[in-house]
């Protein structure tokens, strides 16, 4: 899987639907006079939770897409969702399509796409499912590589989560890192608009993102944000998305400088050794934990302790708060060493 993207970063703006003709191709004028941006994006078809809100303008809007690329030279961008969508967007030969995140979730309908896509090279990005599941998502890539498409980017959307109150579709970055482990070179773009769900915190999750070394980012700009017939409450004007984009910084992803590259070997080795001490202490903890597991054995006594646990997580979890380490991390490193001290104890 290629970085099949010619410009880094590569940056994907517009509407979150199409609504009227006049609506898209402002917009698109606006946000092609900024100079910055490289694709227009806009739902055509809109996929909505629930029945009765705006669904999408339907096919005829294809025709006000390409004509929005005649007069700004934006490429560009809609989703589809169905192989008959897939069809209408090749006849209108868009510069690329994407995959929902409703969609993703569902194989029936990734190979759906992946069938009606066979025989054609248009790139495909595909958005992650709205559930935190790594496997679906890596399943609808190889869907669409499978059908012959060597053009493939991600959209990094944020995942539903049950009272989720900072944001509408809290990031989970470490999903995306386990993307990058499996596809290290494929292109990913961030989606601030549908991770905050309003336009408090666009920029700080663009931001994190560019410091991720994220290749681009798909955003929603809207001529009239708060008269948008969808997603209003997420959406910038286009003044306002040239001040997002000025105020990034897109970090390399490396430097050949000998001050960088001698400062960053000496970091690193400081901390391969302390990696090394620190899983060999953590062998030295389980060779006791071992010989706990005897005791408790010849004694008849039960492996789980849970007072003794309780006291050690209390005490251990504020040390790792003075010595800097979130709660998260001392509560997920606590538990990882507890199991794996329980597993030891029912060895024998
Ligand atoms: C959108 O991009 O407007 C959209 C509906 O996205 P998602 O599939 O991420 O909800
Ligand atoms: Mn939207």
């Amino acid at each position: 899987m290629q970085n099949f993207l010619t410009k880094k970063p590569f940056l994907v703006a517009g509407p979150c639907s199409v609504e009227t003709e006049e609506q898209l191709l402002d917009t698109a004028k606006q946000i092609a006079a900024l100079n910055r941006v490289d694709a227009l994006r806009a739902g055509i078809w809109k996929p909505r939770t629930r029945p009765g809100n705006f669904e999408g303008i339907g096919t005829k809007g294809l025709s006000w897409l390409v004509q929005a690329r005649k007069e700004t030279g934006l490429k560009i961008i809609t989703e589809v969702a169905t192989a008959k969508q897939v069809e209408d967007a090749l006849h209108f030969e868009l510069d690329y399509v994407w995959i929902g995140a409703r969609s993703t979730v569902n194989p029936f309908c990734v190979q759906e796409i992946a069938d009606a896509l066979k025989g054609t090279k248009i790139p495909v990005f595909i958005k992650n499912p709205v559930n935190p599941d790594v496997e679906l998502w890596l399943g609808a890539v190889e869907r669409i590589a499978n059908a012959g498409i060597d053009k493939i980017g991600l959209i990094h959307r944020g995942f539903s989560s049950i009272g989720a109150a900072e944001f509408r579709n809290p990031p989970l970055w470490h999903i995306v890192l386990e993307m990058k482990k499996r596809f290290p070179t494929i292109p990913v773009l961030i989606d601030p608009s549908h991770i905050c769900g309003s336009r408090e915190f666009l920029f700080d999750i663009a931001q994190y993102a560019c410091n991720l070394n994220y290749d681009g980012m798909i955003i929603e700009s809207h001529r009239n944000p708060d008269q948008a017939w969808s997603d209003a409450k997420q959406q910038v004007t286009p003044a306002r998305l040239a001040e997002i984009i000025d105020g990034l910084t897109w970090r390399k992803e490396s430097e050949d400088s000998s001050e960088f590259q001698n400062k960053l070997t000496h970091f690193r080795q400081h901390i391969d050794q302390i990696d090394n001490e620190l899983i060999s202490l953590l062998g030295k903890r389980i060779q006791i934990s071992k010989e706990i597991g005897k005791l408790k054995y010849e004694h008849n006594i039960t492996v789980l302790q849970a007072n003794r646990w309780h006291e050690i997580e209390a005490r251990l979890i504020n040390f790792g708060i003075k010595k800097g380490l979130s709660n998260e991390f001392m509560i997920k490193y606590l538990e990882a060493i507890h199991l794996e001290s329980i597993r030891v104890q029912n060895q024998d």
